[in-house]
């Protein structure tokens, strides 16, 4: 017998994150202020950010080290397990090899702490009181809230209006750690009130909650201003998870023929794979698949065009492929990855051919799910369903082709607190949900007047 899970040494946690803008030339495009229209300089962000923050985002090394005080707290569940899906594999009838890094052993279910950490330690260090921010399914808002508590720092979440009602547990989890939690759009902030005047019903977006976030960060001395996907330093944080998966494959004699990760804004995708982009330069068959929900398309359907990061148009304007900063998600969908844009480095890593996306419906999506916590035990997020879908589908056309490829997806947290969605997928509520087109194209005449 075999022990189904790699593990690494606590001496083997990464000490330093990877920069995959050290690897291949032109991934960094300009961002763009959202009045002038005109590029950022460092200083325009110094309302918003840490110094150090703003200094990664922009940094072409390919090595940062990782401060000592920040790996203390990822230390608390860092290095993660990779599994072997032994039992998935035995029910699809497969010949591949199924792995999958599993984020969900963090204290608050996902991979978004391996950023809050950093993020909340910069704020720390460079004397910051109090964090703002966003969340739309509430892990976000968790792991941040997490974070600051770790770093006696007070924690602000605006929580998307539909999420929070529909998970009550979620802002528990932030109270318990010491989150300020309130439902966007919120009576706090001019871009909520308009939102409430406009719509006392307003189900909220990530969007309008980013307005704000950053209104409220802008607004006060004390406070900074915190963004849990999407930007680059953002998914410079969470390559620890692909640089452990690589050390791990290695581990188990493995080199892989197919990285798997689900999409909103990127991150936990980009941390995974971004660290395999060196091998994908040697070996063009290795395949890197961005899997997203029909109904938010956004690297499959989108456009990459500069547009609005936020519904009220003050955070910064950047290359992407976007559906629209005007997107607001139907509220039928019940799985996550809600955002309208996709993290500029991952649009500028699909123009470069080195990965790819693909989009599923999400009752496909949670029979996956479904299927994964009858074989494998975890019970997954619904934002993660769409990774294990993919993983399946690819490992079922390996038992038609007979090929015992290596397929690895990245396991980005579990669904415990996501329940409700469940729920409704079991009493049949869920229904599946194409974005119209005519949607996209409306949108686009609300491009910020930049040349794409
Ligand atoms: C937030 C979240 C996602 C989506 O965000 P990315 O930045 O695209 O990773 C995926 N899975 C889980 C469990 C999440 O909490």
């Amino acid at each position: 017998m075999q022990s189904p899970r790699i593990m690494l040494p606590w001496e083997d946690m990464p000490r330093r994150w990877y920069n995959v803008k050290a690897d291949v030339p032109d991934l960094a495009t300009p961002v763009l202020h959202p009045g002038t229209l005109q590029p950022v300089k460092p200083d325009d962000l110094i309302p918003l950010f840490p110094m150090e923050v703003i200094g990664q985002e922009v940094s072409q090394e390919r090595w940062i080290d990782i401060p000592s005080e920040v790996q203390e707290v990822l230390s608390l569940w860092r290095p993660t397990p990779l599994h072997r899906a032994r039992a998935l594999e035995k029910a699809l009838g497969t010949p591949a090899r199924i792995y999958y890094k599993n984020e969900s052993q963090s204290p608050p279910g996902s991979h978004k702490p391996n950023t809050a950490v950093a993020q909340a330690y910069y704020n720390k260090h460079e004397g910051v009181k109090r964090i703002a921010t966003e969340t739309g399914a509430g892990q976000w808002g968790s792991a941040l809230s997490f974070a600051c508590a770790q770093f006696g720092i007070e924690c602000m979440v605006y929580m998307v209006r539909v999420s929070f009602d529909q998970k009550p547990y979620r802002k528990s989890m932030m109270q318990t750690w010491g989150g300020n939690v309130t439902a966007s759009p919120s009576e706090l902030t001019e871009a909520g009130r308009k939102a409430l005047a406009a719509d006392p019903d307003c189900p909220g977006s990530l969007g309008l909650a980013i307005s704000e976030a950053v209104e409220d960060a802008l607004t006060r001395e004390d406070t900074k201003y915190s963004l849990g996907s999407v930007l680059n330093h953002v998914i410079l944080h969470q390559t620890v998870v692909g640089q452990e998966t690589k050390k791990q494959l290695a581990m188990a004699g493995e080199r892989p023929d197919v990285l798997i990760g689900c999409v909103g804004g990127g991150s936990n995708f980009g941390g995974l794979v971004t660290p395999f982009i060196p091998d994908k330069l040697e070996r063009p068959e290795l395949r890197i698949i961005a899997v997203e929900p029909e109904s938010c398309p956004t690297i499959t359907r989108g456009r990459y065009t500069f547009d609005y990061g936020d519904t009220a148009k003050m955070a910064p304007v950047v290359k992407m492929h976007t559906l629209g900063h005007t997107f607001m998600p139907p509220r039928i969908h019940a799985g996550g990855l809600r955002y309208h844009g996709m993290a500029p480095l991952i649009s500028a890593l699909v123009e470069k051919n080195l990965i790819e996306a693909t989009a599923r419906h999400q009752i496909a999506c949670f029979d996956a799910a479904v299927q994964f916590a009858r074989t494998e035990g975890i019970l997954v997020a619904p934002e993660t369903s769409h990774a294990v879908r993919v993983a399946i589908d690819e490992a079922l056309r390996c038992k038609q082709t007979g090929e015992p490829k290596v397929i690895v997806f990245n396991l980005s947290g579990h669904g415990h607190v996501d329940m409700a969605a469940y729920d409704a997928y079991f009493s049949g509520k869920l229904v599946d949900y194409t974005y119209p087109e005519e949607s996209i194209r409306e949108a686009m005449r609300s491009l910020p007047p930049v040349a794409p």
